[in-house]
Protein backbone atom coordinates (compact mmCIF):
# COMPACT_ATOMS: atom_id res chain seq x y z
CA UNK A 1 0.00 0.00 0.00
CA UNK A 2 1.70 3.27 -1.20
CA UNK A 3 2.48 5.64 1.95
CA UNK A 4 2.97 9.66 1.77
CA UNK A 5 6.01 10.84 3.17
CA UNK A 6 4.32 11.76 6.78
CA UNK A 7 3.66 15.09 7.70
CA UNK A 8 3.66 16.29 11.52
CA UNK A 9 0.40 15.99 12.57
CA UNK A 10 -1.97 19.10 13.54
CA UNK A 11 -5.68 18.38 13.84
CA UNK A 12 -5.62 17.00 17.32
CA UNK A 13 -3.49 16.70 20.34
CA UNK A 14 -5.04 14.69 23.32
CA UNK A 15 -6.23 16.93 26.34
CA UNK A 16 -5.56 20.00 24.14
CA UNK A 17 -8.10 22.91 24.98
CA UNK A 18 -11.06 23.78 23.16
CA UNK A 19 -10.31 25.61 19.94
CA UNK A 20 -11.34 29.41 20.67
CA UNK A 21 -14.41 29.95 19.91
CA UNK A 22 -15.83 26.73 21.11
CA UNK A 23 -16.73 27.96 24.44
CA UNK A 24 -18.74 24.84 25.50
CA UNK A 25 -17.16 21.11 26.22
CA UNK A 26 -15.60 19.34 22.92
CA UNK A 27 -18.52 17.15 21.54
CA UNK A 28 -18.29 13.24 22.05
CA UNK A 29 -19.07 10.52 19.21
CA UNK A 30 -18.89 6.74 18.88
CA UNK A 31 -15.88 5.26 18.85
CA UNK A 32 -16.69 3.37 15.71
CA UNK A 33 -14.23 5.64 13.54
CA UNK A 34 -11.39 5.02 15.20
CA UNK A 35 -11.90 1.69 16.20
CA UNK A 36 -13.20 0.56 12.40
CA UNK A 37 -10.68 2.17 10.95
CA UNK A 38 -8.13 0.69 12.60
CA UNK A 39 -9.23 -2.37 11.73
CA UNK A 40 -9.25 -1.30 8.40
CA UNK A 41 -6.10 -0.26 7.86
CA UNK A 42 -4.67 -3.54 9.21
CA UNK A 43 -6.81 -5.38 6.93
CA UNK A 44 -5.38 -3.43 4.13
CA UNK A 45 -1.98 -4.86 4.62
CA UNK A 46 0.18 -2.48 7.09
CA UNK A 47 -0.22 -3.27 10.70
CA UNK A 48 2.74 -1.17 12.04
CA UNK A 49 0.94 1.79 9.61
CA UNK A 50 -2.19 0.88 11.66
CA UNK A 51 -1.02 1.62 14.59
CA UNK A 52 1.42 4.77 13.79
CA UNK A 53 -2.11 6.71 12.47
CA UNK A 54 -3.84 5.22 15.42
CA UNK A 55 -1.10 6.69 18.14
CA UNK A 56 -0.40 9.71 16.07
CA UNK A 57 -4.46 10.71 15.83
CA UNK A 58 -5.33 9.95 18.89
CA UNK A 59 -2.33 8.48 21.39
CA UNK A 60 -4.18 5.46 21.95
CA UNK A 61 -2.19 2.01 21.01
CA UNK A 62 -4.28 -0.78 19.56
CA UNK A 63 -4.44 -2.52 23.61
CA UNK A 64 -6.27 0.67 24.53
CA UNK A 65 -8.86 1.28 21.89
CA UNK A 66 -11.81 3.13 23.03
CA UNK A 67 -14.85 1.40 24.50
CA UNK A 68 -17.12 4.50 24.99
CA UNK A 69 -18.13 7.81 23.49
CA UNK A 70 -14.64 9.79 22.71
CA UNK A 71 -13.82 13.58 22.35
CA UNK A 72 -15.16 14.14 18.65
CA UNK A 73 -11.37 15.52 17.68
CA UNK A 74 -10.15 12.09 18.31
CA UNK A 75 -12.09 10.84 15.64
CA UNK A 76 -11.71 13.57 13.06
CA UNK A 77 -7.61 13.12 13.72
CA UNK A 78 -7.83 9.49 12.92
CA UNK A 79 -10.06 9.91 9.51
CA UNK A 80 -7.58 13.39 8.60
CA UNK A 81 -4.29 11.00 9.47
CA UNK A 82 -5.64 8.21 7.09
CA UNK A 83 -5.79 11.09 4.20
CA UNK A 84 -2.44 12.30 5.48
CA UNK A 85 -0.39 9.07 5.28
CA UNK A 86 -2.06 7.30 2.40
CA UNK A 87 -2.62 8.23 -1.05
CA UNK A 88 -6.46 9.46 -2.06
CA UNK A 89 -7.68 6.12 -3.64
CA UNK A 90 -6.19 3.94 -0.94
CA UNK A 91 -7.67 6.54 2.05
CA UNK A 92 -10.80 6.03 0.39
CA UNK A 93 -11.00 2.71 0.31
CA UNK A 94 -9.79 2.34 4.12
CA UNK A 95 -12.01 4.69 4.91
CA UNK A 96 -15.19 3.21 2.82
CA UNK A 97 -13.67 -0.45 4.31
CA UNK A 98 -13.98 1.25 7.62
CA UNK A 99 -17.40 2.31 7.07
CA UNK A 100 -18.43 -1.10 6.04
CA UNK A 101 -17.14 -2.64 9.07
CA UNK A 102 -19.09 -0.47 11.59
CA UNK A 103 -22.81 -0.98 9.58
CA UNK A 104 -21.45 -4.90 10.24
CA UNK A 105 -20.90 -4.19 14.17
CA UNK A 106 -24.13 -2.14 14.22
CA UNK A 107 -26.00 -5.07 12.76
CA UNK A 108 -24.39 -7.12 15.09
CA UNK A 109 -24.63 -5.48 18.28
CA UNK A 110 -26.55 -2.02 18.30
CA UNK A 111 -29.37 -3.10 15.78
CA UNK A 112 -32.21 -5.03 17.86
CA UNK A 113 -32.86 -8.11 15.59
CA UNK A 114 -36.71 -7.68 15.75
CA UNK A 115 -36.24 -3.90 14.36
CA UNK A 116 -34.31 -5.95 11.30
CA UNK A 117 -36.64 -8.33 10.88
CA UNK A 118 -39.28 -5.94 10.31
CA UNK A 119 -37.33 -3.83 8.22
CA UNK A 120 -36.43 -6.66 5.94
CA UNK A 121 -40.11 -7.36 5.79
CA UNK A 122 -41.37 -3.99 5.44
CA UNK A 123 -41.51 -2.27 1.59
CA UNK A 124 -38.69 -0.65 1.28
CA UNK A 125 -40.15 3.04 1.99
CA UNK A 126 -41.25 2.26 5.20
CA UNK A 127 -38.17 0.39 5.69
CA UNK A 128 -36.14 3.52 4.74
CA UNK A 129 -38.37 5.69 6.99
CA UNK A 130 -38.00 2.95 10.29
CA UNK A 131 -34.65 2.88 9.42
CA UNK A 132 -33.72 6.80 8.84
CA UNK A 133 -35.72 7.28 12.30
CA UNK A 134 -33.26 4.71 14.09
CA UNK A 135 -30.37 6.81 12.74
CA UNK A 136 -32.11 10.13 14.03
CA UNK A 137 -32.67 9.10 17.23
CA UNK A 138 -28.89 7.62 17.65
CA UNK A 139 -27.27 10.43 15.33
CA UNK A 140 -25.37 11.67 18.88
CA UNK A 141 -23.41 8.44 18.03
CA UNK A 142 -22.15 9.12 15.03
CA UNK A 143 -22.64 13.00 14.09
CA UNK A 144 -20.78 14.34 16.87
CA UNK A 145 -21.48 17.97 16.60
CA UNK A 146 -22.92 17.36 13.52
CA UNK A 147 -26.78 17.39 12.59
CA UNK A 148 -28.17 14.63 10.88
CA UNK A 149 -31.79 14.59 8.85
CA UNK A 150 -33.62 12.76 6.71
CA UNK A 151 -35.72 13.69 3.76
CA UNK A 152 -38.28 11.80 1.22
CA UNK A 153 -38.79 14.80 -0.62
CA UNK A 154 -38.02 15.70 -4.08
CA UNK A 155 -35.51 12.75 -3.36
CA UNK A 156 -34.38 10.74 -0.93
CA UNK A 157 -31.57 11.71 1.25
CA UNK A 158 -29.68 11.39 4.21
CA UNK A 159 -27.96 14.89 5.45
CA UNK A 160 -25.30 15.74 7.74
CA UNK A 161 -24.90 19.54 8.63
CA UNK A 162 -21.65 20.91 10.21
CA UNK A 163 -20.36 17.70 9.08
CA UNK A 164 -17.09 17.22 12.13
CA UNK A 165 -14.82 14.81 9.35
CA UNK A 166 -14.27 17.66 6.19
CA UNK A 167 -14.57 20.84 8.60
CA UNK A 168 -11.58 22.78 7.89
CA UNK A 169 -10.98 20.75 4.90
CA UNK A 170 -10.98 21.92 1.42
CA UNK A 171 -11.59 18.82 -1.79
CA UNK A 172 -12.69 18.73 -5.17
CA UNK A 173 -14.41 15.14 -4.15
CA UNK A 174 -17.09 14.36 -1.62
CA UNK A 175 -14.76 13.42 1.24
CA UNK A 176 -17.25 11.41 3.78
CA UNK A 177 -16.43 7.70 2.59
CA UNK A 178 -16.85 6.95 6.40
CA UNK A 179 -20.15 7.78 6.37
CA UNK A 180 -21.14 6.78 3.20
CA UNK A 181 -20.21 2.91 3.22
CA UNK A 182 -21.81 2.67 6.53
CA UNK A 183 -25.09 4.53 5.46
CA UNK A 184 -24.75 2.23 2.34
CA UNK A 185 -24.42 -1.06 3.58
CA UNK A 186 -27.19 -0.31 6.23
CA UNK A 187 -29.41 0.70 3.66
CA UNK A 188 -28.72 -1.91 1.75
CA UNK A 189 -28.94 -4.58 3.70
CA UNK A 190 -32.24 -3.31 5.84
CA UNK A 191 -33.80 -1.48 3.00
CA UNK A 192 -33.14 -3.17 -0.37
CA UNK A 193 -30.21 -4.80 -2.18
CA UNK A 194 -31.42 -2.76 -5.12
CA UNK A 195 -30.42 0.19 -3.51
CA UNK A 196 -27.57 2.25 -2.36
CA UNK A 197 -26.26 5.03 -0.89
CA UNK A 198 -23.83 7.56 -2.34
CA UNK A 199 -22.61 11.15 -1.25
CA UNK A 200 -23.42 13.87 -3.70
CA UNK A 201 -22.78 17.17 -1.93
CA UNK A 202 -20.28 17.11 0.65
CA UNK A 203 -19.05 20.51 3.19
CA UNK A 204 -15.17 19.94 2.02
CA UNK A 205 -15.66 20.65 -1.44
CA UNK A 206 -17.69 23.88 -0.15
CA UNK A 207 -21.31 22.40 -0.32
CA UNK A 208 -23.77 23.52 2.22
CA UNK A 209 -23.76 20.22 3.94
CA UNK A 210 -22.81 16.59 3.05
CA UNK A 211 -25.71 14.73 1.51
CA UNK A 212 -26.34 11.04 0.76
CA UNK A 213 -28.41 9.93 -1.91
CA UNK A 214 -30.10 7.10 -1.77
CA UNK A 215 -30.73 5.57 -5.01
CA UNK A 216 -31.16 2.22 -7.27
CA UNK A 217 -28.06 0.52 -7.25
CA UNK A 218 -28.27 0.81 -11.25
CA UNK A 219 -27.97 3.94 -10.73
CA UNK A 220 -25.06 3.97 -8.32
CA UNK A 221 -23.25 2.48 -10.67
CA UNK A 222 -23.86 4.30 -13.39
CA UNK A 223 -23.27 8.18 -12.05
CA UNK A 224 -20.40 6.31 -9.86
CA UNK A 225 -16.92 7.54 -10.74
ZN1 LIG B 1 -19.01 15.16 3.21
Amino acid sequence: MPTRTRPPLTAFTPGAPTAPAAAHAPARIGPNAIIQTYHALVAHGDAALAAEVLHDATRRTPDTLPGAMVDEREAVAMVHRVRQVLDDDDAAAVLRDAGVRTARYLLANRIPRLAQGVMRWSPAPLAFRLLAGAMARHAWTFAGSGRFEWVTEPRTMLRIHDCPMCRDVRTSRPLCDYYAATFDTLVRTLVSHELGVREVRCRAMGDACCEFAVMSRDAHRVTSP
